[in-house]
C-alpha cells in the first residue's frame, strides 16, 4: 500500500495538508497546482480548535501560533453603533476545547505547510500545471493537464477549490452559481488604523443584508477587513478584482463612523471583491479512484468561517484513512464515509447563517454555539 501513487490536484490549503498528512504516514504523493507560483492570497482566516488539531497532528500548529494573532475576545457588535452585545472568551474557548482561536494570514499558514511538504519531498510540488481532464479504468488514473503534461497514478484527489474542475468532470451538469453576495477584503497596516478599532480588536457587525467584520493577524501588525452583502450585481470569478475605498464605503454607509472610517484607511491596492459562489451538497464526494476534499468537495461559503477549518480537516482524515487501509478503494470509501456527513452538513449550515448574519434582529448561531469546535479529526473514527 505504501508504494502506490497518490496524485492530489490543487495546492491550497487543502491539498498542501492532505500531502502533507500523507507523507507523514509514508505515502508519496504529487501535488499539481495550476499557478506558475504556489502561494495563497493576501487575506485573513480564523482557525479553530477543531482545524488546530488536525494542524498539531501534522506539526505546523505550533509555529502558526507563534505568527499569528490570538485575540482575549470576539465581540459581536450593534452595525451602526459599534456597541458589543456578545463577548466569547478565547479563555472559555480554551477551557471548552483545548485550544484558543487564531486570526491567520493565510499566505503565513499556505506557506508553513508548503515548506514541510518541500522538507519531505522537495520533488512534490508542480506548479504551472492546469488540471484539464482525467481517465480512470481498473488499475490507476490517468490526468492530464493544460500544459500537455500527463500523470498517471493509483488514486487522484480534488484538492482544486469552489469551482472544481474535477468535481464538474467526475459530475457534469453540476455549476457553481452566484449566489447573490458581494465579498470585499482589505489589509490595512496597524499604524493606519483608528484607535476605537485597534481596541475592539476583533468584532462582527451584523447589519441590514450586509455584515462587517474585523480582526488582526501577525500579531497585531495588520488588520484584518471583510464585509459581505447581498448584491443583484454579478462580480466576475476570483478572489482578486480589484475594487475601490468609495464604493465599499458607499455600499456600508449606515455603518458606525469608526467602520467607515477604516474603510477610508484602506491602502490604494489593496481592496478587493469577489462574488460568492455556491453549489449543492453531492450524494458523494468519490468516483472509482478518484476523491475530493476541502471546497471541491463542499463548498462552503464563509458565513461559520469554517471552509478552511473543515479542509484540514479532511486533510487529516485522507492521511487516516489511508493509513488503516489495505487497498486505496478501500482508504477512499474510508475517508468519504468518515467526512460527508460532516462537510455536506456544515456546507447546509453556513448557508443557513448567512441569513442571520445579514438581519440583525435575528439570532446568530456561530459555529462555536453549533458545537463544530467540538469536533476532533484526530480521533474521530476512521
Ligand atoms: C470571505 C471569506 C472568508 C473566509 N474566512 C474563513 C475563515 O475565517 N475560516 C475558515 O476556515 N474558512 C474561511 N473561508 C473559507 C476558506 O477560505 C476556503 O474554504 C478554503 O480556502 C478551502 O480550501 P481548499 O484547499 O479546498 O481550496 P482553495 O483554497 O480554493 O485551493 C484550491 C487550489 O486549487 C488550485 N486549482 C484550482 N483549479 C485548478 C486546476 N484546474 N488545476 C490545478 N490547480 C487548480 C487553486 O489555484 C488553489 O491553489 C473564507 C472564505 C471567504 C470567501
Amino acid at each position: 500500500m505504501k508504494d502506490i501513487r497518490i496524485i492530489i490536484v490543487g495546492a491550497g490549503i487543502g491539498g498542501l495538508a492532505a500531502g502533507l498528512a500523507l507523507q507523514r504516514r509514508g505515502f508519496k504523493v504529487a501535488l499539481y497546482e495550476r499557478a506558475a507560483e504556489i502561494r495563497d492570497i493576501g487575506a485573513g482566516v480564523i482557525i479553530t480548535a477543531n482545524a488546530r488539531k488536525a494542524l498539531h497532528n501534522l506539526g505546523v500548529d505550533e509555529k502558526l501560533a507563534e505568527i499569528s494573532s490570538c485575540v482575549d475576545a470576539m465581540k459581536t457588535c450593534k452595525y451602526d453603533t459599534g456597541e458589543a452585545y456578545r463577548v466569547v472568551s478565547n479563555s472559555d474557548i480554551f477551557e471548552k476545547y483545548g485550544m484558543k482561536t487564531l486570526q491567520v494570514h493565510r499566505a503565513d499558514l499556505h506557506r508553513l505547510l508548503m515548506e514541510a511538504v518541500k522538507a519531505n519531498d522537495p520533488e512534490a510540488l508542480h506548479a504551472g500545471h492546469q488540471f484539464i481532464e482525467l481517465e480512470q479504468d481498473d488499475t490507476g488514473v490517468e490526468v492530464r493537464f493544460q500544459n500537455g503534461a500527463v500523470d498517471r497514478g493509483d488514486i487522484l484527489i480534488g484538492a482544486d477549490g469552489n469551482a472544481s474542475a474535477i468535481r464538474s468532470q467526475l459530475f457534469p451538469g453540476e455549476a457553481t452559481s452566484f449566489n447573490g453576495q458581494v465579498a470585499f477584503r482589505a489589509l490595512i497596516p496597524s499604524e493606519l488604523v483608528p484607535q476605537k478599532v485597534l481596541d475592539v480588536e476583533y468584532a462582527m457587525h451584523p447589519g441590514p443584508k450586509r455584515y462587517l467584520m474585523h480582526y488582526p493577524l501577525r500579531g497585531g501588525s495588520i488588520m484584518n477587513l471583510i464585509g459581505c452583502g447581498q448584491s443583484d450585481t454579478w462580480q466576475e470569478e476570483g478572489w482578486a478584482i480589484p475594487a475601490q475605498n468609495d464604493e465599499f464605503y458607499a455600499a456600508y454607509s449606515d455603518f458606525a463612523p469608526h467602520l467607515k472610517e477604516l474603510i477610508t484607511k484602506i491602502p490604494e491596492g489593496n481592496l478587493f471583491k469577489w462574488g460568492l459562489r455556491d453549489r449543492e451538497p453531492l450524494d458523494t464526494w468519490t468516483s472509482g479512484r478518484v476523491s475530493m476534499l476541502g471546497d471541491a468537495a463542499h463548498p462552503m461559503t464563509p458565513f461559520l468561517g469554517q471552509g478552511a477549518c473543515l479542509a484540514l480537516e479532511d486533510a487529516l482524515l485522507v492521511g487516516r484513512a489511508f493509513e488503516a487501509s489495505s487497498d486505496p478503494l478501500e482508504a477512499l470509501a474510508r475517508y468519504e464515509a468518515a467526512r460527508k456527513e460532516r462537510g455536506n452538513g456544515v456546507q447546509l449550515l453556513s448557508r443557513q447563517e448567512g441569513q442571520s448574519l445579514q438581519t440583525p434582529k435575528k439570532v446568530q448561531k456561530p459555529a462555536i454555539d453549533r458545537g463544530l469546535l467540538a469536533y476532533d479529526p484526530v480521533t474521530v473514527a476512521v
